[in-house]
């Protein structure tokens, strides 16, 4: 029996017909290494914001339901053309949306997580000698439901089908050429990691590092799936491997910086300082799926807490309506969102009974003149939250002060995000 060797292509690695006949001979190149070779692709380009912004144009809340619909289209599209770019070249391939392989998620819409994965018609056209060609990001619920796993989930689709394939490796190609220490984008000297295990990979992914979608890492770590993150535009290029960390040398505090600009800041004032008023307000959010990162509570004054804590911009619509209900509930005082915000983290196993790390960071912001708003830290991760206007100077000060930085300037294809 042949290795299976699952390829996973961004959007921007198939973002016009030059590129995608591009990735064909990549994935070529691995099928005469003599693998079976499944190839789990994006949509094009901008193609899934170019639909979100068409969903809104026509309604300021659309459903999650149709807007599952409508965005799994994206992927759709690119395997087709990608399949028929390989048949072009005279090999045999295959294209399967989520539905026709039975990727199966919970039944939830715009965030699904995928609970199983039947692999008899994967099997099978790899034995009949086909390149597989698979939709990411989309799955579809028991019920037939289809439905999409958060912005960024077509690594997650790759790991997920590498794990139910047994694959060898999983390979995650993309416009740079590894993880980073800190987006190569805003510092351009910011440094390729050889290897970064999957804790820190986590770690750097939730904290906005969207090289990786976060439930990808989980899933790796999960099924110890061997997993790279490698350029598409070079060849046999080296990239980064992400691995257990039993595996690994650990020689510096902080293996890497990271901004997100995609959270809002909830405050809820004045909530009465009795038991179980914490539960109800999370639990409420907690009952729509909505995810909550930071959270800080004030030192109860006369017998009132203000309890703050961040979301995600795509879940402020629900938040507003559910805090709208819950703050009478409460008997809470005002509730204000600001998204003005960037939440900027330090990532590293290294700073483990490492005193002074935090010390530097808050110090580092201050010399540069940046404001504190909220604090939080885990065991190898310590995040600021700051004005969304400071985030990039927060950024390049950080990997300086950390020495994170390298002589090399980072090649990045694509254009630039908006920021
Ligand atoms: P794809 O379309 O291939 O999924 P993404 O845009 O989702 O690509 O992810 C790749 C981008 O992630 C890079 O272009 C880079 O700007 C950004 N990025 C952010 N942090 C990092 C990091 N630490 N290392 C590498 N890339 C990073
Ligand atoms: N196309 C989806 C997105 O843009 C999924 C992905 O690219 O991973 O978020
Ligand atoms: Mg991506």
């Amino acid at each position: 029996m042949k290795n299976i060797v699952v390829q996973k292509f961004g959007g921007t690695s198939v973002a016009d017909i030059e590129k995608m006949r591009h990735v064909a001979d990549v994935i070529i190149q691995e099928k005469e290494n003599g693998n079976d070779v499944v190839v789990v692709v994006s949509a094009m380009g901008h193609t899934t914001d170019h639909l979100v912004k068409l969903a809104h144009e026509i309604n300021p809340h659309p459903s999650e339901r149709e807007l599952d619909m409508l965005l799994s289209t994206g992927e759709c599209v690119s395997m087709s053309l990608l399949t028929m770019a390989l048949q072009t070249k005279g090999y045999k391939a295959i294209s399967y949306n989520a539905q026709q392989i039975g990727i199966i998620t919970e039944n939830v819409h715009t965030k699904a997580r995928i609970i199983d994965i039947k692999t008899d018609k994967l099997r099978k056209s790899l034995d009949d000698g086909n390149i597989i060609v698979i939709a990411g990001f989309q799955g579809v619920t028991t019920e037939g439901e289809i439905t999409t796993l958060g912005r960024g989930g077509s690594d997650t689709s790759a790991v997920a089908i590498a794990s139910a394939l047994g694959a060898e490796r999983c390979d995650i190609y993309t416009d740079v050429e590894g993880v980073y220490t800190t987006d190569p984008r805003v510092v351009p000297n910011a440094s390729r990691l050889e290897e970064i295990s999957y804790e820190e990979m986590l770690e750097l992914a939730h904290a906005g590092a969207n090289v990786l979608h976060p439930r990808s890492v989980e899933t790796a770590k999960q099924y110890k799936m061997p997993l790279r993150v490698r350029s598409t535009f070079k060849y046999n290029n080296k990239g980064t491997l992400i691995l257990g960390v039993e595996d690994m040398e650990i020689n510096k505090p902080v293996a890497g910086v990271a901004a997100d600009l995609s959270q809002v800041r909830v405050v809820v004032c004045d909530i009465p300082d009795t038991p179980g008023e914490a539960a109800i307000l999370f639990g409420s959010l907690a009952k729509e799926n909505i995810s909550v990162d930071m959270i800080i509570q004030s030192y109860a004054r006369k017998v009132k807490n203000d309890i703050a804590f961040t979301i995600s911009k795509e879940d402020l619509g629900k938040t507003q309506e559910i805090l709208q209900r819950v703050k009478e509930q409460l008997g809470a005082g005002d509730v204000s969102f600001d998204d003005n915000i960037a939440k900027i983290s330090i990532i590293g196993a290294g700073m483990i009974d490492r005193p002074g790390i935090a010390s530097t960071m808050f110090k580092t912001l201050a010399d540069s003149g940046i404001n504190i708003r909220m604090i939080s830290t885990s065991e190898i991760k310590i995040s600021c939250l700051i004005n969304k206007e400071d985030a990039q100077k927060a950024v390049k000060a950080l990997h300086e002060v950390f020495n994170l930085g390298c002589d090399e300037i980072a090649e990045v294809k694509g254009t630039l995000p908006d920021v």
